[in-house]
């Protein structure tokens, strides 16, 4: 079975996953993620909300808006190239519920991360991506171990593949109060901006003759500048 097949494959069986309400760790399965074969970027978040129960699309409530504003600003054309160029998946597919007293979502269990390590390990292994971009602390943690987030924002890590941590784009995080913290998430965005102009160039972008995402219609842009901080 070849990479694109396989992919497909994997996707269709994720989808139909329900471990985690066999368990009873949640009521009811919903597997979330979105991305095609020949992604060059990866992005790693933690788990869906209520929004992405409903629609089934990653990113697609409040959070989602913040995140599409941020890639733009890291040179991205448009929210639907990122998402083009992008496959998105979670720690944990599927929703896990809202906290008692209502004012946000339950931090993904440990039983329901480990159940669902292994679709994002086969999706790792088969689509091989340049970066990864890892989305707040858990999915930070996942792939550097436990760390502040001021030390990982604004630096690349890694090289096959390059791994870029951001904070969570939710509204409910303060992080980004902080003028040094909006600095940390620029030079992040900065980062994206390099990467993203040397894996998808314009040339590449108006060919999709290899298969692999590269819509047509996409316009060269160059990404704005921003200032750029350490290099890890
Ligand atoms: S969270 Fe993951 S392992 Fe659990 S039911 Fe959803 S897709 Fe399956």
């Amino acid at each position: 079975m070849n990479g694109r097949a396989a992919l497909l494959a994997l996707q269709a069986d994720c989808r139909a996953c329900h471990l985690c309400v066999d368990e009873g760790i949640i009521p009811e399965a919903n597997p979330t993620f979105e991305g095609r074969w020949g992604a060059p970027f990866f992005l790693v978040g933690q788990a869906p909300g209520p929004v992405e129960r409903e629609s089934r699309r990653p990113f697609s409530g409040r959070a989602g808006k913040e995140l599409d504003r941020w890639m733009v600003r890291a040179g991205f054309e448009s929210p639907d190239e990122f998402r083009s160029l992008t496959y998105i998946a979670a720690l944990m597919r599927c929703f896990p519920g809202r906290n008692r007293s209502g004012t946000g979502d339950l931090k993904p269990p440990p039983a329901a991360v480990a159940n669902c390590a292994h679709w994002l390990e086969s999706e790792l292994r088969i689509l091989k991506p340049k970066v990864l971009i890892l989305v707040g602390q858990l999915a930070i943690a996942r792939f550097l171990g436990p760390g502040r987030l001021e030390d990982r924002v604004g630096r690349r890590f890694g090289d096959r593949p390059v791994m870029v941590p951001l904070p969570h784009p939710s509204g409910q995080s303060r992080w980004l109060n902080d003028q040094s913290n909006r600095e940390r998430l620029a030079a992040a965005l900065s980062l994206l901006a390099q990467l993203r102009l040397s894996l998808a160039p314009p040339h590449r972008r108006r060919s999709n003759s290899d298969g692999g995402p590269g819509p047509s219609q996409h316009r060269a842009q160059r990404p704005r500048q921003m200032k750029m901080r350490s290099k890890a």
